[in-house]
């Protein structure tokens, strides 16, 4: 029989509302979520591990660090997979910290919630009972981390929450999803292969995440330069452009010797250098490294992992153009 280990962190799936207060906090125990199920899940043998209890808006790098290591440990000790239980806000860059840091072929499946425990027709017992399917299956192994939610499970390098409330959030824009879970039967379309995984003793948090907008100034960009920014992710314009102050700040930055990458703020597509004139192309010419279509908070994640290998110049670029793809 496999043995899958359920790891708990919070979030919504594991949230109630607290009459006294009127919040929904994340207070619901693994047990508790074991018991939600609605099928028993017989042939599965299921342990319960508290990692934390907290919304997932509150965990940062490290924690997700601390999060991908005890996931290995449960890896190594001989579980055949692990579920991991996360609210639904940053559960793209758990998994992503997940994929690029767990050495190990077996399945590693985050779900979660969009409705509270307590609502009438929650989504968490459902999505807990079609990635503990999933983790237990063969199929899942070799596709490195993934999220598993409204009956479809997707790469965690492609994956994002795009809906701030429906069910059926999470997508992966052009690459579409992995497979599904119909029931007790786990359905694969097709594998990721731009994945790649690493050994860190760390994380380096200290990466900022720039959104642009139109004629926006280069303020943030400096100030963030200026307080202890190991990095820049720059979320530009379409194809990877910026306003002329934020280009000239941008590469005045890499010639000092601060990485900075550019994505776009579009949800679909590649950056790529092309424009003149303060534009893609002299944003690269400048030193600007050019994420693909990684999306802004999947490249700081990244580039987090990356610094905390004490990678830098080159061999941090050669990292990152891998994963832009
Ligand atoms: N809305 C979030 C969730 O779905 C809250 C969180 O990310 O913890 O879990």
């Amino acid at each position: 029989m496999p043995k899958i280990c359920l790891i708990t962190t919070g979030g919504t799936i594991a949230s109630k509302l607290e009459p006294e207060t009127g919040d929904v906090t994340a207070s619901v125990t693994g047990a508790q979520l074991r018991a939600m199920l609605h099928d028993p899940l017989e042939d599965i043998e299921i342990t319960i591990d508290e990692f934390s209890n907290v919304g997932s808006y509150a965990i940062d790098l490290p924690l997700g660090f601390s999060l991908a290591q005890r996931i290995s440990h449960r890896l190594d000790e001989g579980f055949d997979g692990v579920v991991v239980t996360h609210g639904t806000d940053t559960m793209e860059e758990t998994a992503f910290m997940a994929d690029l840091l767990v050495r190990s072929d077996k399945p590693i499946v985050f779900t979660g919630a969009q409705h509270a425990a307590d609502e009438p027709n929650p989504d968490g017992p459902r999505n807990i009972t079609d990635s503990l399917r999933l983790a237990a299956s063969d199929a899942a192994r070799g596709l490195g981390a993934v999220i598993c939610f409204e009956q479809e499970f997707h790469a965690a390098r492609d994956v994002t929450k795009s809906h701030t409330s429906r069910t059926d959030t999470f997508i992966s824009h052009e690459h579409g999803k992995l497979g599904e879970v119909d029931g007790d039967r786990v359905v694969l379309h097709r594998r990721p292969i731009l994945r790649r995984s690493y050994e860190a003793n760390g994380v380096v948090a200290d990466v900022e995440l720039v959104k642009l907008a139109m004629g926006i100034s280069d303020r943030y960009l400096r100030f963030a330069a200026d307080n202890g920014a190991k990095a820049i992710i720059l979320e530009g314009f379409g194809r990877g452009n910026a306003p002329p102050s934020v280009t000239a700040t941008a590469t005045a930055l890499v010639k000092k010797g601060l990485p900075v990458i550019m994505t776009s703020r579009c949800q679909r597509g590649r950056v790529k250098a092309i424009y003149g004139n303060g534009g893609g192309k002299t944003l690269s010419d400048g030193g600007v490294i050019f994420a693909g279509d990684l999306s802004g908070q999947k490249a700081r994640v990244l580039v987090s992992v990356l610094l905390g290998m004490g990678l830098a110049g080159k061999r941090l670029r050669e990292e990152i153009e891998y994963f832009a793809g």
